[in-house]
């Protein structure tokens, strides 16, 4: 039997909400007994898209995180459940019964993703099936398939040649929020991290400084990596874990200069003058 599971490629979504307004087309008014009831039209986001901003001016940067039930193993949401109204099915997913459920709003609370929503009008708690009722058409979920920059992958991950199993396989993806204890059935490809970027100039000609070599060394590995700067004097390291990071700029003609960072949240270093050499 197949166990499902998906992959969000964090760094491919555009924030377009195909996936939120694919996931209100499938169940706004719709029934699909007895998975879930319908969704109202306004206050639910079983697929929802979570902008993390990144840095403070002048250097900003936002990530997209789509975020959805997890379809945890061991889900807190099963354990909060009075009467077996929330049970997890044997290919993983996890599903709220829709008649079981009626007025057990504690759910709402219990999953630490804030995947579950309250529906005021049917007193009942509501969140994403991983579209099961399409699953069982040999369809897939309709968030994924209308997902224009492919940013959701989603498959068997009990079946080796899947795409899904293959990404999780190559050790590359986390789960949201690693101190939970739950076992998540949605994996995530570039989980924003930290960055040390900055700016640099010739300091005798007031100009910006292309090609210039910077190398980033973390202090506690002796790790380093190889950029330069491009046409606007810019360079950026991400990806990077909190520690000490020292940069060391080169180019002819001027002289080296190195930058120590104590890296806890993302850093500009702002604009560096490089000294003419005598
Ligand atoms: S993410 Fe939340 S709603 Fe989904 S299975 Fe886990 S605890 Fe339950
Ligand atoms: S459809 Fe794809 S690209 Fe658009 S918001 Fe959803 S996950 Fe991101």
């Amino acid at each position: 039997m197949a166990k499902w599971g998906m992959v969000i490629d964090i760094t491919k979504c555009n924030a377009c909400y195909s996936c939120f307004i694919a996931c209100k087309d499938e169940y706004w008014d719709n029934d699909y007994p007895p998975y879930s009831a319908a969704q109202p039209r306004h206050g639910q986001f079983w697929m929802d898209v979570v902008k993390k901003e990144r840095g403070k001016y002048p250097w900003v940067k936002v990530a997209y995180i789509p975020v959805l039930c997890m379809q945890c193993d061991n889900a807190p949401c099963v354990k909060a459940a009075k009467s077996g109204a929330v049970y997890k099915r044997p290919d993983g997913i996890v599903i709220i019964d829709p008649k079981k459920a009626v007025g057990q709003r504690q759910l709402v609370d219990a999953c630490p993703y804030h995947a579950i929503f309250w529906n005021e009008e049917k007193q009942l708690p509501q969140k994403c099936t991983f579209c099961v009722q399409r699953l069982e058409e040999g369809r897939i979920p309709k968030c994924v398939q209308v997902c224009p920059s492919q940013a959701l992958i989603f498959g068997d991950l009990e079946d080796p040649k899947s795409d899904v199993s293959k990404i999780v396989a190559s050790g590359k993806t986390e789960g949201l929020n690693l101190e939970r204890k739950a076992k998540l059935r949605v994996h995530y490809l570039g989980v924003p991290k930290l960055f040390i970027a900055g700016s640099v100039v010739y300091g005798d000609l007031d100009e910006c400084a292309e090609g210039v070599s910077v190398t980033l060394t973390e202090q506690s590995t002796g790790k380093s990596t190889e950029t330069s700067t491009n046409n606007f004097g810019d360079f950026e390291f991400d990806g990077l874990g909190a520690g000490t990071y020292s940069v060391k700029l080169k180019c002819k003609g001027y002289a080296a200069k190195t930058i120590h960072v104590d890296l806890k949240t993302d850093k500009y270093l702002g604009v560096v003058n490089l000294t003419k050499r005598p």
